[in-house]
């Protein structure tokens, strides 16, 4: 008989409930208009001889450095942040060490720091889910080596501040301190430009957001490069497909497509922020391409909240189940035809189940 590892066995099975979303998919965080039309034009032109050698990511590392404005020895790309959080928890977690969330925050920290064989600690977020820097290092232990920060974090929407982010990361110099910035694009705060004096700090970065290829399974892992070079060690050469590779250049120089869809993305959120303010429906104000609102006291609030919107063909995703979350469900933003939908559908929504103040509160 065999017998997974004790690390694994222990953890709990983690199905993103992605099947059957036929609707408006405000659910996932992703793009909801799809790529730069550039690069839908570029993957047209595959060939079998792109196909049938094995991946080269030289090409296009070199590319996402220049683009970054780091060095290429500093960065690894990887299938997905996914990957890069794997590599992570590969790289520096020993069996018993400690490792560090605060929550509520993205699932695959956990998932993949428990794989490893990590205690994981969990650090609740402040009353209004600020990041809780003094509780974090009332946290530190001598065996803490991982640190992960979703910035801006997921599903919250909330924000760090990169200063005090960078505190942290000095004063626990034998920690890694992973600074996910899946969200960049929608904030513009990144820690990158100081990396060098922080040998510990690592960023991450994803094209599964702003820029709608999630599907392409494309992220990057930026550090110090004696500690790109270590984690290079335990990742497969070919972790990266060849056709997110060719997509890659394309992707990046297509900066007005970017800029547009990121603007729109803003004005939708202002919209939503607005929209929820006048109907007392509370939220967390949003640095990320989604909002976290609440419109109950209870899961079964938030459950029967998720079923009416799909009902009238948009998928919301309910968060009740997260530390602190309780009744609270998470918005993707659109541009401005999703948010004219959602918004008709959010007023319905509410006035269907009387959703009064009281109830929210
Ligand atoms: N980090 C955060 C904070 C996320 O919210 C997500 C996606 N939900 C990811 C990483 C995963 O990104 P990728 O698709 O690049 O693996």
């Amino acid at each position: 008989m065999l017998r997974p590892r004790d690390a694994i066995r222990s953890i709990p099975a983690y199905h993103p409930p992605l099947a059957g979303r036929n609707g408006l998919r405000l659910d996932f965080n992703e793009n909801t208009v799809g790529c730069s039309p550039r690069v839908l034009e570029r993957l047209r032109q595959i060939t079998s001889d792109d196909l049938a050698p094995y991946p080269e990511k030289q090409l296009a590392e070199e590319k996402m450095a220049n683009f970054l404005g780091v060095a290429s020895s500093e960065l690894l790309l990887t299938n997905g942040v996914d990957e890069a959080i794997h590599l992570l928890c590969g790289t520096y977690l020993e069996r018993g060490d400690h490792a560090l969330i605060v929550v509520p925050t993205y699932s695959m920290y956990r998932i993949y720091m428990a794989a490893a064989g990590a205690e994981v600690t969990s650090v609740p977020a402040g009353p209004n889910f600020e990041f809780p820097f003094a509780e974090v290092r009332n946290s530190l232990t001598e065996r803490t080596r991982l640190i992960a920060v979703a910035n801006p974090n997921n599903p919250t929407g909330t924000l760090a501040p990169a200063k005090e982010l960078l505190g942290l990361a000095a004063s626990a110099p034998n920690t890694a301190v992973l600074v996910d910035e899946a969200y960049f694009e929608f904030c513009g705060q990144t820690v990158l430009a100081h990396r060098s004096e922080y040998p510990n700090v690592f960023v991450a970065r994803t094209f599964s957001k702003a820029y709608g290829l999630a599907g392409l399974r494309i992220g990057s892992l930026i550090g110090h490069a004696d500690e790109i070079a270590a984690i290079r060690r335990v990742s497969s050469p070919y972790n990266v497909n060849q056709i997110a590779l060719t997509c890659l250049p394309v992707a990046l120089d297509d900066r007005e497509y970017l800029q547009t869809y990121v603007s729109q993305i803003e004005a939708s959120r202002q919209r939503l922020q607005d929209a929820l303010r006048s109907i007392a429906i509370p939220f967390w104000p949003s640095e990320a391409n989604f909002v976290l609102i609440r419109v109950g006291a209870t899961r079964e609030d938030a459950t029967l909240f998720t079923e009416r919107m799909r009902a009238r063909g948009i998928l919301v995703r309910d968060r009740s189940t997260d530390y602190g979350c309780e009744g609270c469900v998470r918005i993707t933003l659109g541009p401005k035809d999703h948010t004219d939908r959602l918004l008709d559908v959010l007023h319905e929504t509410v006035e269907e189940l009387g959703i009064t103040q009281e109830a929210r509160q």
